[in-house]
């Protein structure tokens, strides 16, 4: 899971990072308005925190070029206490929560695993796929009930194609929002942690279509 941190005060952006990197997402942080736009608008992200005082371009107009070139991952704004017109103007802007500053790391935390989760369809914070469910609060892996030890590279790669269960998702995607762009891991290095992870979970849970990418199936209906 890609999250981009748009936020200008680096002890704030630095706390944050910190929390979503504990928790096992991949974080990535832009410190003004453009850069954000840009990285938002080319690159796919699963949540971007988006404070809205700025320098270069501020938030609110940052967002509203997200959602009017049709880009839809979910936005959690961060907001002045107090400042209601602001909250106002960001939920009508495409905002999707707000959280006031200042703020506790955990309840940030807590509503970004909820963004994700409802993003992707899924109301409760463990997700399954045939036998594998994902905690997505424990950050466990679990197969047929039993927990499997997994690294946190690992669990990344198998909570991705969990909360994309019945797609099949390229290499190139995976390899994005498991190391980030500015690492240019190979598909070796993917097949490789697949290979691993076949052994962990059986060979049957991770299926490969040559050429397309890799799928976990949906349960039947
Ligand atoms: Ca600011």
């Amino acid at each position: 899971m890609r999250v981009l941190v748009v936020e200008d005060e680096p002890a704030i952006a630095a706390g944050i990072t910190a929390a979503l990197s504990a928790s096992g997402y991949q974080a990535e942080t832009a410190a003004d308005g453009e850069e954000a736009w840009f990285l938002g608008d080319t690159e796919n992200f699963d949540l971007v925190v988006l404070d809205l005082g700025l320098p270069k371009m501020d938030g609110l107009a940052v967002l509203k070029r997200w959602r009017s070139a049709g880009r839809q991952m979910p936005v959690l704004i961060l907001t002045a206490r107090g400042a209601w017109p602001e909250r106002v103007e960001g939920i009508d802007a495409g905002a999707d929560d707000y959280l006031p500053k200042p703020f506790q790391i955990e309840e940030l935390m807590a509503r970004v695993r909820a963004l994700i989760r409802r993003a992707a369809g899924h109301a409760s914070p463990v997700i399954t796929a045939g036998p594998i469910a994902v905690d997505t609060r424990q950050m466990r892996i679990l197969v047929d009930g039993v927990a499997t030890v997994v690294s946190p590279l690992e669990y990344r790669l198998v909570a991705y194609l969990v909360h994309h269960k019945g797609r099949v998702v390229p290499p190139g995607e995976l390899i994005e929002h498991l190391y980030g762009d500015d690492d240019a891991r190979d598909a070796n290095a993917l097949e490789a942690v697949i290979t691993r992870l076949r052994k962990k979970l059986g060979p049957e849970i991770i299926e490969t279509r040559r050429g397309f990418g890799y799928l976990v199936a949906a349960d039947p209906e």
